[in-house]
């Protein structure tokens, strides 16, 4: 006999484009499947307040192309508790909630891996965040789309670098991941890229730049990542600027903005490929799993290992920008 499973889902931690794709797949595959659907509120904190509602097909219409979340997020920190964790586990047992798929980054995942691992509650992850930073996905869902938005940002301030022969540091958001800075950095042609991964060397940026291209003929971009310091590209600026004053040298935090806006078709399918999936591996009876993507299939991870281990970045792309922006005769 099929058991009818009660499927909840959260979105937690940063929000991404593509989260809201991702709900809408789990509601309604979940009802597709025979089982009921529970929107969970705000995250963690509205496990633990019992802020849950029954969710029916139409609660998801029209959402595929908004960004941000309709279930809205949230760093809860009682969660991080065991207490939280078991008030959280109570509520889901009073409504009859048997399973959970959680749609966040590493952080989620590790809060699901012990609400599982306390409480015997089979979870589901989903990679959700821009950062991309997860292990065992190729891919997270918002990222692209966060990227994109990068990228026309920054083609805009290279119009105006170019006519004032200016250098831009524009600072991209990732946390202490440099993915978003790396791939922008390359897609937008910048001179150079400066990641939490490697070491910051002042030195060798000054020596590039002035003997690889010269700023003052034509501008140029320094892509940098925001490094869990938001507000340091200000710094690196200044210390750039204090050993050549003869640049014109500025600065563009693009913040917040690279989260928001309508999801790209690439995040839109992933998110629906792995909402549908995450029910389908609940249905298969997966206790403690995140998907992840590799090779543009849909793939099942352990908890336990994705969060484990990191991701690293392709060492042969951070090459690829010193040889792509060096300008010899
Ligand atoms: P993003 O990468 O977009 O910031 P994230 O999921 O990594 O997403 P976090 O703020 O690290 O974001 O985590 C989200 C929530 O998950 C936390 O607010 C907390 O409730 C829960 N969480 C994180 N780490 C743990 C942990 N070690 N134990 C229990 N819960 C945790």
């Amino acid at each position: 006999m099929n058991v009818v499973k009660k499927i909840g889902v959260l979105t937690s931690g940063g929000d991404a484009p593509g989260m809201n794709a991702a709900i809408r797949a789990v509601v309604r595959s979940s009802i597709y499947n025979g089982c009921e659907s529970y929107g969970i509120y705000s995250g963690y904190d509205g496990l633990i307040t019992g802020n849950i509602k029954r969710f029916y097909s139409t609660d998801v219409s029209n959402i595929i192309q908004r960004g941000g979340t309709i279930l809205k997020t949230a760093r809860s920190k009682e969660f991080k508790t065991e207490a939280g964790r078991t008030k959280a586990a109570e509520n889901l047992k009073k409504i009859g909630i048997d399973s959970l798929v959680v749609i966040g980054g590493d952080g989620s995942f590790a809060g699901a891996r012990l609400l599982s691992q306390e409480h015997g509650i089979p979870v589901v992850g989903i990679p959700g965040t821009i950062d991309n930073d997860i292990y065992g996905t190729d891919a997270t869902i918002g990222y692209d789309t966060a990227v994109n938005t990068a990228i026309e940002s920054i083609d805009k301030i290279k119009d105006t670098a170019s006519a004032h022969n200016r250098l831009f540091f524009v600072e991209v958001m990732g946390r202490d991941a440099g993915f978003i800075a790396l791939r922008t950095a390359i897609a937008t042609g910048a001179e150079a890229v400066l990641v939490p991964e490697v070491e910051i060397d002042i030195e060798k940026l000054n020596k590039f730049i002035a003997n690889e291209y010269d700023p003052k003929k034509s501008g140029g971009i320094v892509v940098v990542a925001e490094g869990g310091e938001p507000g340091r590209t200000y710094k690196i600026a200044e210390e750039v600027g204090r050993l050549h004053p003869d640049y014109q040298i500025r600065v563009a935090v693009l913040g917040h903005m690279q989260r928001g806006g309508s999801p790209n078709q690439f995040d839109r399918v992933l998110a629906s490929m792995m909402g549908n999936a995450a029910v389908q591996a609940l249905l298969d009876d997966q206790k403690s799993i995140m998907l992840g993507l590799r090779e543009k299939q849909i793939v099942q991870i352990p908890l336990n290992k994705t969060i484990k281990l990191e991701k690293s970045l392709n060492p042969e792309l951070l090459e690829l920008i010193t040889v792509l922006s060096t300008q010899r005769k």
